[in-house]
């Protein structure tokens, strides 16, 4: 090998990066740090927890690159950060690849997160590898089971009847998306039909309005607009006024969001679920009509986009003007207000209206105001502020076999009666293997069979399992939690305290669903005392949700061909490209249209700044000093530093605020600034070796800055300056004061 091709060393992404890697896993730069000492909080980021698919996709990129950016940023400004990572194991997709392959599902999530968390670590990013962790482990669902009978104990989980699809040909209960359109099963094509299933549920009820009234301080941290809009939607709060009705069996409380108009009401819409529903059924037919709609008749039909069922009890109400209401049963109420008694105000609300003209004759419609007529008025009597929330109780129990086990047993005597924590984990048999038909763990006796543990007679253990929504409401906890620590002291580990809140999650738009249920948990936990260093029950401090990654303006998909493998794009042009592309391509907020554009502009950008740095340590070393002359430029290198202190500043905060794509702009102007410094001078002949050392300088200020995104490249850069060693090397946030002005700057010894 030449001197030369010593020096200046090609851009070969694959090699550099396979080393790095190599370099970090051996000095241990990523193992969960000492959590920081008294008085300060660990800085603890939460990537998304992915479902065991086999394959990263660009969305998931997306993801970790942003977080890993963050993780990477804050640890090269001092702090404390563990990045946490675990994986979402139990669920739907998970046993669909199972039957297809005929597999137990145990082996397959097995066999796909191994090489997804390949996939990670080639892209570089900076999980704590041994603290990854699967929700479908004995010792994870083991803690899903704990918190299900907690909630249990606190009354927070009860049984009921809900509506789910079942195929009679397959014998099994069928998820929404097994049912095909027009209503058939997806292994058999056969008719599916709905049945009344007893099923699990999570009250939420008590906590909406604390998770309401945290808003205005989640505003004020580092929320997104994303993710607090989608914190709003789901709560679905609704203001406006009640009062009292008489009523048959006592008095009827009834809302409406129209305060001043609730004197025109013209009739009263009841949910099916409220609970003094049933005192307004008076005759056969009537029972019979809301019978049909809570077996789902209105599920069923409102797939096909049909009109919402509207029952007439045939009964009224006195209302608040005088006149009677009729009074209505609708799940229109749920849809808007949840579980409530609405009064109906056709004159000024169009929903209402819309039922009101359903029932010429025995509602009164208005015709709506004119388009530049005020809106009728008329406040009613005794009316006082109230607010409703949409977001209501959800099933969390599912008939499938991959999925934690509920630590329930049926007893003949005793009903459902809770396992003893002492006898947890209800383990799931590993060598389930789903077919498709009837309910694989119903029919493994070795599961099925056991005695009651409070009378010890034969009886049967719960076959449902929890919906994978239920492992989810603590997957961000276990990463705080040392791996051998985790057997006992899942929620109650001192170090936890040091990392939660966490200081940011970072999950797909879609995730607030999520996230408002884990808010939930963290109260009820709360209460429990286990999170009571957790006062507001909010186990986030920031959230960032972005939007995805398509392609071709659509959703990537296999059927329409385009989609994008961040595999073959790692090969071709080097995982630093790819996190570069990633970031730069658009900002979080936005949804990321990916083109070939992004990785040629990264690739350009990093292949240029790395061929420009190695010529410039080359040509330092021939660089002469005149005194004179460099005094005279001094001017100019005040300038560079101007530039790089200003150019640091705002690639700090942009990260900070993870506006990443602004960090990734900011970087490459500053390359162009000190690009332009170096030409200025040259107009004037060879550089001085002050201005020469200024300018190596700004170029490792500027890689150290570009650490926390294309991590590989940079180190690299730093290494091969002959300034640093691989052992020196993790991330330190730059100082633009390294940049020598005055003549005796360049020749102090100064390092940096
Ligand atoms: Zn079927
Ligand atoms: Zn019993």
């Amino acid at each position: 090998m030449s001197e030369n091709a010593r020096r200046k060393p090609p851009y070969e992404a694959a090699e550099i990066e396979v080393e790095r890697q190599a370099a970090w896993t051996g000095r241990g730069d990523y193992d969960a740090p000492a959590p920081p000492p008294d008085g300060e909080h660990g800085v603890y980021v939460k990537s998304s927890s992915p479902f065991t698919s086999g394959n990263l996709h660009m969305g998931h990129v997306r993801d970790y690159t942003i977080g890993d950016a963050y993780a990477r940023f804050q640890r090269a400004r001092g702090r404390s950060v563990l990045m946490g990572f675990g994986f979402d194991a139990f669920g739907l997709p998970a046993e669909l690849a199972a039957i297809e392959r005929q597999v137990p599902a145990a082996e397959w999530v097995v066999q796909s997160g191994e090489r997804m968390l390949g996939q990670m670590q080639r892209l570089g990013y900076s999980f704590d590898y041994d603290r990854v962790f699967y929700s479908s482990d004995e010792s994870q669902y083991r803690w899903s089971q704990w918190l299900f009978l907690t909630l249990y104990d606190m009354g927070l989980i009860y049984l009921d009847d809900a509506t789910v699809d079942w195929c009679d040909t397959c014998q099994t209960t069928l998820a929404t998306i097994q049912v095909e359109e027009g209503g058939t099963c997806w292994r058999c094509h056969n008719e599916v039909r709905l049945i009344r299933q007893p099923t699990w549920f999570l009250k939420i009820t008590p906590y909406l309005e604390e998770n309401d009234a945290n808003m205005a301080k989640l505003e004020a941290q580092p929320w997104d607009d994303m993710a607090l809009a989608t914190q709003r939607y789901i709560l679905g709060r609704a203001d406006g006024v009640e009062l009292d009705l008489d009523g048959p069996g006592g008095p009827l409380t009834v809302f409406t969001p129209h305060a001043d108009a609730a004197g025109l009401a013209t009739f009263v819409l009841l949910s099916p679920r409220h609970p003094d529903v049933e005192a307004w059924i008076g005759d056969e037919g009537v029972r019979e009509e809301l019978e049909q709609l809570r077996s789902g008749g209105w599920e069923r039909s409102a797939r096909d986009a049909g009109a919402v069922p509207v029952i007439d009890t045939g009964r009224s109400i006195p209302g608040p003007a005088g006149k009677d209401l009729p009074v209505l049963i609708s799940p229109l109420v749920d849809a808007r207000f949840g579980p409530t008694a609405t009064l109906a105000v056709p004159a000024v609300d169009e929903a209402d209206r819309d039922v009101a003209e359903r029932f010429p004759g025995r509602i009164e419609a208005p015709a709506p105001p004119a388009d530049d007529a005020p809106p009728p008025s008329a406040p009613a009597e005794g009316a006082r502020q109230a607010k409703r929330y949409r977001a209501n109780d959800f099933s969390i129990s599912r008939q499938r076999s991959w999925g934690t086990p509920i630590p329930i047993v049926h007893c003949p005597d005793h009903g459902p009666v809770p396992v003893p924590e002492a006898d947890l984990p209800v383990v799931l048999p590993r060598d389930l293997v789903a077919t498709g038909e009837g309910n694989p763990l119903a029919e493994r006796p070795d599961f099925v069979d056991t005695v009651c543990p409070i009378c010890g007679k034969p009886a049967k253990r719960e076959t449902d399992t929890l919906d994978c929504h239920f492992d989810a409401l603590f997957l961000w906890v276990p990463a705080t939690v040392p791996p051998e620590d985790r057997a006992t002291q899942m929620f109650t580990h001192p170090e936890s305290r040091k990392w939660l809140p966490a200081e940011r999650q970072v999950a797909g738009g879609d995730s607030g669903g999520f996230v408002f249920d884990q808010r939930i948990v963290t109260k009820a936990l709360r209460d429990h005392g286990e999170f009571d260093y957790m006062p507001d029950g909010e186990p986030f401090a920031g959230v960032l949700f972005h939007e995805m990654v398509i392609a071709d303006g659509r959703k990537m998909s296999k059927h329409l061909g385009n989609v994008v493998d961040p595999d073959a794009l790692v090969a071709e042009f080097g995982a630093d490209t790819v996190r570069v592309a990633v970031l730069w391509a658009a900002g979080p907020a936005k949804t990321l249209n990916w083109s070939d554009a992004a990785i040629r502009f990264a690739n350009k950008f990093l292949r240029s700044f790395w061929t420009y740095a190695h010529d410039r340590f080359v040509e330092l070393e021939g660089a002469k000093h005149d005194p004179e002359k460099a005094a005279e430029t001094e001017k100019q290198r005040e300038k560079l530093r101007g530039w790089c202190e200003n150019g640091l500043n705002r690639v700090a905060e942009d990260t900070a605020e993870l506006q990443l794509h602004k960090s990734i702009r900011n970087l490459t102007r500053l390359f162009e600034r000190i690009q332009q410094f170096e030409k200025q001078l040259k107009k004037r002949g060879q550089l001085d070796r002050v201005d020469a050392e200024a300018l190596v300088a700004a170029i490792l200020l500027l890689a150290r800055a570009l650490q926390p995104f294309a991590p590989h490249a940079a180190e690299q850069i730093l290494i091969n300056s002959g300034r640093f060693t691989s052992d020196d090397l993790p991330g330190v946030w730059p100082d633009a004061t390294t940049i020598p002005v005055a003549v005796d700057d360049a020749f102090s010894g100064a390092s940096f």
